[in-house]
């Protein structure tokens, strides 16, 4: 039996011709024609006021918080069921992230919870979009509005996905996309900031381009460009925006694959979680996300560590997802978090990612039915969720 791995990048098959014309085109640096374009594309999909290019979304991230001016002692609100870069990001400037707990239903941060972490020192909210399912973005808007705090959406998982048919990533001032191998478009390693407010793009561009006004510069804007504000190198090479550029192309294709196989897992496990095996993924009634994690929740960290031996056992890796940032040896000694968070500490240990990616489509009942197996071969009364 073949193996089948959780995630196998998918190559659509126009990117070596795409590089081919970057070399061509001699201009190798960031900020090309394929940069430009890729950023075109970004903002007519999404709606953005601007989107740049950045080496990956943690990039996109550490540029977050230099434009919401985060600085020592100032503390973010994230949760904790999240990626460590949304952390980090905040900490390299030496603010505090305090994590809140995460919904039950969307795994999601859990907007009733975030007033109560709020502090005179809060400075930002960071939700993020687990799986590409939305967060309940107006009431995160409305807590950050009556506080003046900025949110900073991590829409890594969530290109082409929508909260009541807007784009995730445009609800906060700034947004981040990731184009990393395991994401749903890719480039390797890749990502873009959004910029919903439009006071925030001049400065997004100087902070990007090493703290100088060169972008301003190659539009003729100023005769020569200088240091004038903190920066770094942000911006990817056009090698990399070429591989994106021919990834962009087909994105709505890609995302209308993944979701079809999403839902063919959703309705095949559909009686397991009837009959109180399994918890399936559950959405909000104006979500609509993109397939990019199908997962399940277990019963425990007992069930899980067996299930995924089982699944292994027939050549299929499934893979669990976070150690909360709450309980990881750098969060206790960067974080805090005001309450306990015990559906982020439950949701670690129950959940497991099934095998998602573009080609599996002649395999996925192969994967289904050992999912079925494994659920036969353990009494109901220790499986039971
Ligand atoms: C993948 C991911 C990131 C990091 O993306 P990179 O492009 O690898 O830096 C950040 N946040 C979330 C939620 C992610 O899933």
């Amino acid at each position: 039996m073949n193996h089948i791995p959780f995630n196998r990048p998918y190559l659509c098959g126009g990117e070596l011709e795409q590089i081919a014309q970057a070399h061509r085109d001699g201009q190798l640096a960031g900020d090309g024609g394929f940069t430009l374009r890729c950023q075109a594309w970004i903002e007519e999909q999404t709606g953005c006021a601007r989107a740049l290019l950045t080496h990956s979304c943690t990039a996109a991230l550490e540029m977050c918080a230099l434009l919401a001016g985060i600085g020592p002692g100032d503390e973010v609100i994230m949760p904790s069921f999240t990626f460590v870069s949304a952390a980090n990001a905040f900490v390299l400037r030496g603010a505090v992230p305090v994590f809140v707990d995460i919904r039950p239903d969307t795994l999601n941060i859990d907007e009733n919870r975030i007033a109560r972490a709020i502090t005179p020192r809060t400075r930002a909210i960071v939700p993020m979009h687990y799986a590409g399912v939305g967060c309940a973005m107006e009431s995160i808007v409305d807590i950050a509005s009556r506080h003046d705090l900025v949110v900073i959406e991590d829409a890594a998982q969530a290109l082409l996905a929508t909260h009541g048919d807007r784009p995730l990533g445009t609800f906060g001032q700034l947004g981040t996309l990731s184009f990393h191998e395991t994401k749903n478009i890719i480039s390797g390693e890749g990502g873009a900031l959004l910029i919903n407010d439009p006071d925030l793009v001049d400065r997004a561009e100087i902070v990007r381009e090493k703290g100088t006004n060169r972008a301003r510069f190659f539009r003729g804007q100023v005769d020569k460009y200088t240091w004038t504000d903190v920066g770094s190198s942000y911006l990817p090479g056009e090698i990399i925006a070429a591989f994106l550029w021919a990834q962009l192309q087909v994105a709505n294709e890609i995302t209308r694959r993944r979701k079809a196989m999403w839902n063919r897992y959703h309705e095949a496990f559909e009686s397991l979680e009837a009959e109180g095996l399994v918890r399936r993924p559950r959405s909000t009634a104006n979500a609509e996300a993109n397939g990019h994690i199908y997962y399940l929740l277990l019963r425990d960290l007992d069930q899980r560590t067996r299930f995924i031996e089982f699944m292994k056992g027939a050549n299929i890796q499934c893979v669990f997802h976070y150690v909360p940032l709450h309980s990881s040896p750098a969060g206790l000694a960067a974080g805090r978090a005001p309450a306990e968070l015990p559906v982020t500490n439950a949701v670690a240990d129950q959940l497991v990612r099934l095998p998602l990616w573009i080609g599996l489509e002649d395999e996925q009942d192969r994967v289904i039915d050992r999912v079925r197996a494994y659920f036969d071969q353990v009494p109901a009364r220790s499986r039971a969720i």
